[in-house]
């Protein structure tokens, strides 16, 4: 299935793994919009990528969600495909972890994505048609020592989309989870990731993303290890 124009919305568009399926959506023909909670870099992604649909947004706010969806609706068209890839991943051990970081890893990481999808299947069951991805990871499959709250959120968001994509299998929807391995971006900048696995880049994560909207398959991992998937991920804060 080609693109066709098809309407893309992707939360966390900035930058990173979301600016650059943003970039790969458009190369193949999509109609693709951004939203992020960093105003700044949003416009500079919106620029630099010609895209005229964009708008702040945190998915942590339902309204703001809502509000980012209709004007996607309203401007660009009705939404085919939805990317929850907002998110954080905040590093330190767990029991030094402050309150307000566990809280924030929760609501960005799982909340944020509850809302997203919730607020896509609204619009999209009265015509029977759309996607709705959720950007997990490898921790979400994975224990990763060191990066337990984060595992914890991306193991919730499989979770989570495994169920709905049982409890709507009969309907015109799909839901799907991207589970990429630790890809060279901001978010692990300052980190040595995951000992013994060379990390991505975010262009191959945007590639598996795109493959994902054009063919039938329920989840797309992307792995840098060799001879296959490991027990647990032992992840290395920098010293
Ligand atoms: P990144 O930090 O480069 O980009 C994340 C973007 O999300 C930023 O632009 C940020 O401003 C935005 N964002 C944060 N909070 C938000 C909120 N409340 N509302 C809206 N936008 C918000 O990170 P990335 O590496 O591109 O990660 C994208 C997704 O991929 C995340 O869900 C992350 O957990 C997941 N992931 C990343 C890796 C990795 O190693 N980089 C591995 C597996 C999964």
């Amino acid at each position: 299935m080609g693109a066709n124009g098809k309407v893309v919305a992707i939360t966390g568009g900035a930058r990173g793994i979301g600016y650059e399926t943003a970039k790969e959506l458009l190369s193949r023909g999509y109609r693709v919009a951004i939203g992020d909670v960093d105003e700044v870099r949003l416009k500079e992604a919106a620029l630099e990528l010609g895209i005229e649909t964009y708008a702040r947004l945190d998915v942590t706010d339902p309204e703001s969600f809502a509000a980012f969806l209709d004007l996607v609706e309203e401007q660009v068209g009705e939404l085919d495909v939805l990317i929850n890839n907002a998110g954080i991943m905040p590093t330190g051990h767990t029991h030094e972890e402050e309150d307000a970081v566990t809280r924030r890893q929760v609501e960005i990481n799982i909340l944020g994505v509850i809302y997203g999808t919730k607020l896509a299947l609204k619009r999209m069951l009265p015509r029977d048609r759309g996607h709705i991805i959720n950007t997990a990871s490898l921790a979400g499959e994975l224990p990763t020592p060191g990066l337990a709250t984060y595992c914890g959120t991306k193991h919730a968001v499989i979770g989570f989309t495994e169920a709905a994509r049982l409890e709507y299998r009969n309907t015109g929807i799909r839901l799907s989870t991207v589970r990429p391995t630790f890809t060279n971006t901001e978010l692990v900048a300052g980190t040595e990731g995951v000992k013994g696995i060379r990390n991505a880049e975010p262009q191959e994560i945007a590639i598996a993303t795109a493959d994902l909207i054009e063919k039938p398959k329920p989840f797309v991992r992307v792995t840098k290890m060799a001879g296959g998937m490991v027990a647990a991920m032992k992840f290395v804060p920098r010293r």
